[in-house]
């Protein structure tokens, strides 16, 4: 099945990507949001990272245009429901997420793909509450969307073939790499990387390194571009947190423990870049180890 029109659930940080991408490839984007606020700021986004793009001459002052032409911003969820494909990127709330598909369900057309750019819920219990399990799945999306290449496609225990093979044209379309996950906790790219940044704070809290240490040790001595603290930073402590308890609590191993240290910044509210303060302190030139 042709996708031409995608709905994009949530102008977040990710929304803006995922709609900034599906505009720029071809696709007619409806952006939706509860808040109109978010709908003018991602749009703002999307304008800047797209002129950005021109600026590179990664793409024609044309072709933004044209691509910025594309999208459509909507408080309305309803008129999403034409879509060839939806992509839901709403906050993390599997209350959230029901009911926005339940609120979609009346307008929805009866070929629509829904999918969920969730990082750890279950896929198969979202798709469930749908009326259309075999067409559901997750799209699993990183930040900043633009710039990784990789995108996750996880089946429900219900999705069909074709649901995934167009799922599958539809990556390829957008100048992406697929990678297939089952529907486990953290998916792939979480259940190994988060693990990892858990450790190398394992690793500070027991002194076997300090801050400078363990992160040189990752870039010099297994050729990461980041350091494990320097990426926890990136991504954001808390969120890296609440990967942990997901895996800790779906996969019930203790090597899913999140280390005391992670729970103390993430209490002391020093959460990585976004506040200026997690393993580096971000507020001077330069950051700065803060242990
Ligand atoms: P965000 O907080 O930046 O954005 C969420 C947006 O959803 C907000 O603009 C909010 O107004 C909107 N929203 C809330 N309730 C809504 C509703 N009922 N209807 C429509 N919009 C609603 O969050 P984010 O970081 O963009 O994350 C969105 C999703 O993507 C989450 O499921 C998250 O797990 C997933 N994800 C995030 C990242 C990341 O690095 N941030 C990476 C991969 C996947």
């Amino acid at each position: 099945m042709p996708i031409q029109t995608v709905g994009v659930i949530g102008a977040g940080q990710m929304g803006n990507g995922i709609a900034h991408v599906f505009a720029t490839s071809g696709h007619d984007v409806l952006l939706s949001d509860v808040s109109a606020d978010a709908l003018t700021a991602a749009i703002g986004r999307i304008e800047k990272n797209t002129a950005r793009q021109v600026s590179k001459s990664q793409m024609s002052e044309g072709d933004r245009d044209a691509a910025l032409s594309r999208i459509t911003a909507t408080t309305e969820l309803g008129e999403l429901g034409g879509s060839d494909l939806v992509i839901e990127a709403a906050t993390e709330s599997e209350e959230v997420k029901d009911q926005i598909f339940a609120g979609l369900a009346p307008s929805l057309g009866p070929d629509t793909i829904l999918t969920s750019n969730t990082s750890s819920l279950s896929i198969t219990r979202l798709a469930a509450k749908t009326d259309r399990p075999e067409r559901f799945m997750g799209f699993h999306f990183m930040n900043p969307v633009p710039l990784i290449q990789l995108v996750e496609l996880i089946r429900g225990i219900a999705t069909s073939e074709d649901t995934y093979q167009t799922l599958l044209a539809v990556v390829g379309k957008l100048g992406k790499t697929a990678a297939s996950a089952e529907d486990y906790p953290g998916f792939i790219v979480n259940r190994v990387l988060i693990p990892m940044i858990n450790e190398a704070i394992y690793a500070l809290y027991e002194g076997v390194g300090d801050v400078a240490s363990i992160d040189a040790s990752l870039r010099l001595g297994a050729n990461h571009p980041m350091g494990p603290l320097e990426l926890g930073d990136f991504i954001g402590l808390d969120t890296c947190l609440a990967i942990m308890h997901v895996l800790n609590d779906g996969l019930a191993d203790t090597k899913y423990r999140p280390c005391p240290l992670l729970v103390k910044y993430v209490e002391a509210g020093w959460l990585g870049r976004k506040t200026g303060r997690g393993f580096y302190d971000y507020r001077g030139e330069t950051p700065v180890p803060t242990r």
